[in-house]
């Protein structure tokens, strides 16, 4: 379905963002990957799901806290042709009261879970139009829905790229460009071991029974969403089916937000 197509998706060396860098690649898109960590095993993961398609995988390291994302995005271009997917998925959290939260866990946590968005949006918007086909998908959170204590910037964060998603969905509603969020609700990926590490030490409980504590205090379904399931969200944003949906922020959280 997505073959000739190019995905640039941010973060995805791990995570979400590998699992729906997979979905995409299976559907025939050339892959471009960026994040931190290996890459020579997230690169030959993303191959092996898109072998059968043809797809091709590339990667630039570009750190979204910062602004060189021109670099990324001509780089992009130069793989493969224009970006025609973005997905803006690249996250980080920390945990701590207003009171309490480092200044600079703030700022990194604006820099790279929302502002990296809005360069690579505006950077990549240009030639979809002039192409008239674009999907921007933008990795929200079921915090971009719903508050929870103790993750302040993260949730300003989540609530600020919904936003943008729909003020982007808007500006190109006449167009063949769509753009769209996606809301996780809990996904055992690093980001959420590390919150499950620290339940487990707090309460002096196993992994599985920190686990268990975590889903039981907001998702009803008591199952994390894997990236696999996220992945196939991202791929029915992409397909005909979806011209014409702008601007939902959808949640896929076990039943938390509502
Ligand atoms: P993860 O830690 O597994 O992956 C994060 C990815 O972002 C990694 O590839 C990492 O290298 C990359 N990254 C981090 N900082 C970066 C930077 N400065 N520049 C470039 N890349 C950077 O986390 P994940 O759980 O897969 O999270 C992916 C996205 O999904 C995030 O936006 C996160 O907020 C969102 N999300 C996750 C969950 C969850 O439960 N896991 C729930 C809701 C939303």
């Amino acid at each position: 379905m997505l073959k000739g197509k190019t995905a640039l998706v941010t973060g995805s060396t791990s995570g979400i963002g590998l699992g729906i860098a997979k979905a995409l690649a299976r559907q025939g898109a050339n892959i471009v990957l960026n994040g931190f960590g290996d890459v020579d095993g997230p690169r030959a993961e993303v191959l092996a799901a898109g072998e059968a398609a043809g797809a091709q995988v590339a990667y630039h390291g570009a750190d979204m806290s910062r602004v060189p994302h021109r670099d990324m995005m001509k780089y992009s271009a130069s793989q493969f042709g224009r970006v025609d997917i973005l997905v803006n998925n690249a996250g980080i959290q920390h945990v701590a009261n207003v009171e309490n939260f480092p200044v600079e866990r703030w700022d990194s946590i604006i820099a790279i879970n929302l502002t990296s968005a809005l360069h690579t949006s505006r950077l990549a918007l240009p030639a979809m139009k002039s192409a008239n086909w674009g999907r921007i998908i933008n990795v929200a959170s079921v915090h971009g829905l719903v508050g929870s204590a103790q993750k302040s910037a993260y949730v300003a964060a989540k609530h600020g790229i919904v936003g943008l998603t729909k003020v982007t969905a808007l500006e190109n509603a006449t167009t063949g460009v769509t753009c769209n969020a996606i809301c996780p609700g809990w996904g055992l990926t690093p980001l959420v071991q590390k919150q499950v590490d620290a339940k487990a030490a707090e309460h002096g409980i196993s992994n599985e029974e920190a686990k268990k504590l975590l889903l039981g205090e907001k998702e009803p379904s008591m199952q994390f969403t894997t990236p696999e399931e996220l992945g196939e969200l991202a791929v029915f944003f992409c397909s005909p089916a979806a011209n014409n949906v702008r601007g939902v922020a959808w949640n896929m959280d076990g039943g938390w937000a509502q």
